[in-house]
């Protein structure tokens, strides 16, 4: 019983300490200013690369819907919440429908990476709250109205294939430029021909190479 008393005397100034600290912490937080914000009538501002909820776009120039029905957004999606069906038509094909389930998204976005056509895009909010699991069952109307609705993230697919995509090999112009000012820079590359100069000496040497093949043929001869 003694040793256990002992330590626990020679903890109490450890203890003491970690109290202080515990209602230092306290203490300044009480001096704060709040930083609750009273959403939905106090919004914050997003940040410029936040990406929310799902939509569906139209073309700014024609007004058509971007969506050609490919479906590549349903295979890819993980969780399977996507359904699209193709509408076959002369000029381009649509999608005659498109539900997705956004109660089961994943936001992961590789649905929006895979769209060809920048069709399906996030928004910069997610501001969908609802106490009915039905009304986040969105049909193509319904996704395309909150395109309409809210502002579009900086994210398209054609953006982020291009950010994905290996560097570029440089143009033919400025690789010639690049060729011309390296030999006048390095003249060994202009010495890479003479070896091949230097080869014709050698060819000869071919021949020579072959004449003990035809001297190697006649030894044999000579025996027969
Ligand atoms: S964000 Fe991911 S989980 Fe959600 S619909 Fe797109 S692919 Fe599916
Ligand atoms: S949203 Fe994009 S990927 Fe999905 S079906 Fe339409 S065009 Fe294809």
């Amino acid at each position: 019983m003694a040793p256990e008393r002992a330590g626990f005397w020679t903890e109490i100034p450890q203890l003491t300490r970690a109290i202080a600290r515990a209602m230092g912490v306290t203490f300044r937080n009480l001096l704060r200013r709040p930083i609750t914000v009273r959403y939905p009538t106090v919004k914050r501002v997003y940040p410029d690369r936040f990406r929310g909820i799902l939509a569906l776009t139209y073309d700014g120039e024609t007004g058509e819907e971007n969506c050609i029905g490919c479906r590549l957004c349903e295979y890819i999606c993980p969780p399977q919440v996507i359904k699209v069906e193709m509408l076959k038509a002369e000029k381009r094909n649509y999608a005659k429908t498109f539900t997705l389930e956004l109660y089961s998204c994943e936001f992961c976005e590789l649905c929006v990476q895979v769209c060809p056509t920048d069709a399906i895009i996030m928004l910069k909010s997610f501001d969908l709250a609802t106490a009915d699991r039905r009304e986040l069952l969105l049909d193509k109307d319904r996704l395309h109205a909150l395109g309409l609705q809210f502002e579009p993230s900086w994210a398209t697919g054609n953006r982020l294939r291009d950010m994905q995509a290996p560097p570029k090999p440089p143009k033919p112009a400025a690789a010639a430029a690049a060729g011309a000012a390296a030999p006048a820079q390095s003249s060994p590359d202009r010495r890479a021909p003479e070896p091949a100069a230097e080869a014709a000496p050698t060819a000869p040497s071919s021949p020579d190479r072959r004449a003990p093949e035809a001297s190697e043929g006649a030894p044999t001869a000579n025996p027969e």
